[in-house]
């Protein structure tokens, strides 16, 4: 409920520019940036120092578990120099006085208040103005409220019963004494094996009498190996300085990495292992989660690198059912924050050292005493909690704060944090979180995250004030499209499969959702930088130079389809339409080479069959077989290709991943291509295909009936005129056709035509090329080149159109679904988001085009099922 103090704006306090809340490394930056900027900035901080992070978490073992050559600001270069890290991974104590260090180099400390939390902060809509108010009932008025209230600060209460009754010592990792604990002689319990818990049960267990520890889940962790910077490590940072912090900001997760393009599922066992070896033996998190390209994709991959750290784990441990307590099989390696550690799994080996599996023997009880499992009561000196945080909401929703029309962010955020780009929210005019949800924070390393996000602020309102602007907030629209985009980037990947705390699994009634934005650090940057180069996109902005709104949405690809189109601008490939068709052909046999081949099929046979002209040949065709016992109910596929180029090669992957889907047996058919066979020598071959394989259904091993035609783009064409020409010529009967991104209409002036027609792989010359081989432009009308335009359009196969939103072709896609349906067909529409012409067929590249690959062998399969019921 919203504080009437604050909110009736009463006594006001001091007025500043800029709140900043937290006086860890982000709010440290923060002061020194704004300030720069010549803004009154006052920070706000519950500690009585800075750190944050490393203020609060001293217990034993504490350190980073990014390289600290990478864990470390990087905004001036003199600040560089002037500090060494004296470990590869630094301990929490030089963590913690390296904060202090830059507070004092910067004299930050003057414009801190510490021992303070805040705790509402109110927009006072006539003034323009968030009040803020105080654990020392101070209040303050300022025009910017900025949260670097850290996401890991709230550290999570134990929901264990008779947790308060304990009469021994109790003790947080995340609240650790100043002092420090002796833990000689005692019996000690620590429950938890998260990173903290991982970090510090080898320290404790080294002086403890006896040591409990108790796991509910156990995590991934590798050796630290941690010492002095290895001089490997330190070479590429010294040899170009600015150069490596380029490339940490442009990395995926904010250190300098190449990422690999080998795939653990169609690599070779010893591959497989010299990658994983290579990878443990660095002792960092980075190329341990980057084995395979891959990884975080598919399970099948995942489990080779969660295998082999298994194996590890059990060479370590002596006692077998031990090794096997600690080794995680619940969840994907990488899904929740995996650990560094120092002697972590050889401690067990200790004869004072105990591990109890709370998932078979879960606590009955604390008590004053100790801890009272179902069978056994166990006595102790001290608890040790490491349970963890409520991360990256806790801290800002630990907050009242009141937006505009006295909305709270708890409210807005009660089914999960609504964010543009983890930055603003909207109804919150002026208010901004530093690594909040919906960004990269936690899944990068966070002081280029931190980094990033305090220049992007501080630009921000260096425009806002150059404009002549004082309120700024998100649209609605915008911000509920980056929402999509990041929920779009995490479906694609394996974290939503975890119980994380990534995904608030681990706090009692926290809402399910995926809070950082797994897109990655560089992808992240470049959509902040179109936001900020594109006018604000997303952004209304308002003061007395008047009102600007730039609604838009800054990223509406699906993120793996955006990867493949940034990559290959990067590669600055020839366009097809450039080439002469036998050199485009050639071309595309080489992009066709190197990429992943697609599932395994039961088995996949090449043959020929005759087409429709026998002075031109017998024409190729693939079949692939599943491996389910048959006889299977067969579909004759076209390739796409604009009827120029393309074979059934090309569409190798997604036939055999239709195949393996729908369970169907398909026949991928070439036809005769243009410019050497001209309109209407492919259609022609289509109709002789499906005449050819309908009278060999038994030779071919498939199942009796009719045959459904499939095919993509010309192919989709190919497919589509092949059901109208049997239909208007005595057969066979066709069970369903499945168009994927079919040209169904020679007009090249429709909206996604103008819309699409550069950037998206498939452009508006490279369709006028096509057509210009295929067809000379009296014929292009013609239903065999434009079934769109048939006299009639009633009785015909059952359909599925694929139509891709960043596709030329999905006008007459969606037009051609529109009038089959008017004509009385039983049409399935499936509009593919975020996809583009060729997207779909990018099988195990683009995983976002998983589930609409999926639709479609549902269809497939859905066409047979028909036929069946209607005989
Ligand atoms: C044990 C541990 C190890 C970590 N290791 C790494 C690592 O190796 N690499 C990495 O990238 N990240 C690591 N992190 C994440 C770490 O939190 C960030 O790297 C970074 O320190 C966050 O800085 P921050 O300033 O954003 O937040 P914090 O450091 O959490 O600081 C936030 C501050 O805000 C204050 N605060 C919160 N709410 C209020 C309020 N209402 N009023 C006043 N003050 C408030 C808190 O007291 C705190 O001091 C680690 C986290 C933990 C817990």
């Amino acid at each position: 409920m919203a504080d009437s103090r604050a909110a009736e704006g009463g006594a006001q306090g001091a007025e500043v520019d800029v709140v900043v809340v937290g006086a860890g490394f982000s709010g440290l930056y923060l002061l020194h940036k704004l300030r720069g900027l010549g803004l009154r900035v006052r920070v706000l901080e519950a500690a009585d120092d800075v750190g944050g992070t490393w203020y609060w978490n001293r217990y034993p073992g504490a350190r980073c578990d990014i390289p600290t050559t990478d864990y470390t600001f990087s905004f001036d270069p003199d600040l560089e120099t002037a500090w060494t890290w004296s470990e590869k991974y630094a301990t929490q104590p030089e963590i913690l006085r390296y904060a202090q260090f830059v507070a004092e180099r910067y004299d930050l400390r003057r414009d801190i208040d510490f021992n303070t939390r805040v705790e509402a902060a109110h927009w006072d809509a006539a003034a323009n103005q968030w009040r803020i108010r105080t654990s020392t009932d101070a209040s303050l008025s300022a025009r910017f409220c900025i949260m670097a209230s850290g996401c890991l600060s709230v550290p999570k209460a134990p929901e264990i019963t008779g947790a308060s009754r304990f009469q021994g010592d109790v003790y947080f990792t995340s609240r650790w004494p100043h002092q420090g604990v002796d833990f000689t002689g005692q019996r000690v319990a620590v429950i938890g094996t998260g990173s903290s818990g991982i970090q510090s049960i080898p320290l404790i267990a080294e002086q403890a009498a006896q040591l409990t520890v108790f796991q509910r889940t156990p995590n991934y962790s590798i050796p630290a190996g941690n010492g002095p910077v290895a001089p490997a490590r330190r070479a590429p940072l010294e040899a170009d300085r600015a150069g490596y912090r380029q490339a940490a900001k442009l990395s995926r997760a904010g250190v300098p990495n190449e990422p690999t393009q080998i795939y653990g599922r169609y690599s070779q066992p010893a591959l497989q292992a010299e990658r994983f070896e290579a990878a443990w033996q660095t002792g960092e998190l980075i190329p341990i989660l980057g084995v395979f390209a891959d990884q975080i994709l598919f399970p099948d991959s995942n489990a080779i690198v969660a295998g082999k750290v298994r194996e590890k784990i059990r060479a370590v441990v002596q006692d077998p059912e031990t090794a096997e307590l600690l080794c995680p099989k619940d969840h994907h390696i990488g899904t929740k924050r995996p650990c560094l550690d120092t002697g972590y799994y050889q401690t067990f080996n200790r004869p004072n050292v105990r591990l109890v599996d709370l998932r078979t023997r879960p606590i009955a009880s604390i008590t004053e005493t100790g801890i009272d499992l179902a069978d056994e009561t166990m006595a102790f000196d001290a608890i040790v909690y490491a349970t963890g945080f409520d991360a990256m909401t806790g801290a800002i929703v630990a907050v009242d704060i009141t937006g505009r029309d006295g909305i709270t962010l708890k409210q807005k955020w009660a089914a999960g944090p609504i964010t543009y780009l983890g930055l603003m929210s909207a109804g919150f005019p002026n208010f901004f979180t530093i690594t909040g949800p919906g960004s990269p924070s936690v899944l990068s390393n966070m002081m280029v995250s931190i980094e990033q996000h305090v220049d992007w602020v501080s630009d921000c309102l260096v425009r806002l004030r150059a404009d002549g602007l004082t309120t700024i907030e998100p649209t609605p629209a915008a911000e509920a499209a980056w929402m999509v985009h990041s929920n779009d980037c995490a479906a694609i990947t394996l974290f939503p499969s975890a119980d994380s705390w990534y995904m608030g699994a681990n706090v009692p009634g926290k809402p399910r959702v995926f809070l950082p934005y797994v897109g990655g650090v560089d992808a992240y940057r470049k959509a902040c930088d179109d936001v900020a180069v594109r006018g604000d996109l997303g952004l209304h902005r308002s003061g007395p130079a008047g009102e600007r709104c730039n609604d838009g949405v800054v990223r509406q690809l699906q993120p793996d389809v955006g990867m493949v189109l940034d990559m290959l601008a990067a590669m600055n490939l020839p366009t097809f339409n450039s080439m002469s068709a036998e050199a485009a052909r050639a071309f595309m046999d080489q992009l066709s080479a190197a990429r992943p081949p697609g599932p395994a099929v039961g088995e996949t046979l090449d043959g020929t069959l005759p087409g429709a002209s026998s002075g031109s040949g017998p024409l190729n065709y693939r079949l692939y077989r599943p491996a389910t016992p048959g006889p299977h109910p067969v579909v004759v596929y076209f390739h796409g290709g604009g009827w120029v180029l393309g074979s059934h090669d090309s569409d190798d992957p997604l036939c055999r991943d239709l195949c393996r889907r729908s369970g169907c047996l398909i026949v991928s058919v070439d036809y005769r291509h243009a410019p050497e066979a001209r309109f209407p020598a492919a259609a022609d071959d289509g109709s002789a295909a499906v005449r050819w394989v309908s009278a060999h259904l038994a030779d071919l091993g498939g199942a009796p009936g009719p045959v459904a035609v499939a095919g993509w783009s010309a192919g989709a064409n190919v497919a589509a005129v092949t059901c109208q020409q049997l239909r208007d010529n005595g057969g066979p009967a066709i069970a369903g056709q499945l168009l994927l991104t079919p040209v169904t209409d020679c007009d090249m002036a429709t909206p996604s035509y103008q819309d699409n027609a550069e950037g998206y792989v498939l452009t508006a010359p490279l369709m006028q090329w096509f057509w210009d081989h295929y067809a000379d432009p009296a014929d292009r009308a013609h239903p065999k080149a434009s079934p769109l335009r048939a006299a009639s359009l009633a009785n015909l196969p059952p359909a599925c159109i694929v139509t891709c939103q960043f596709d030329p072709l999905r006008d007459e896609g969606v037009a051609y679904a529109k009038a089959l349906a008017a004509a009385g067909n039983r049409v399935q529409h499936i509009p593919a988001r975020g996809h583009t012409h060729t997207s779909l067929t990018m099988v195990d590249v683009v995983v976002s085009g998983e589930p609409v690959r999926a639709e479609m062998a549902a269809a497939l399969h859905g066409f047979f099922q028909r036929v069946a019921v209607a005989a």
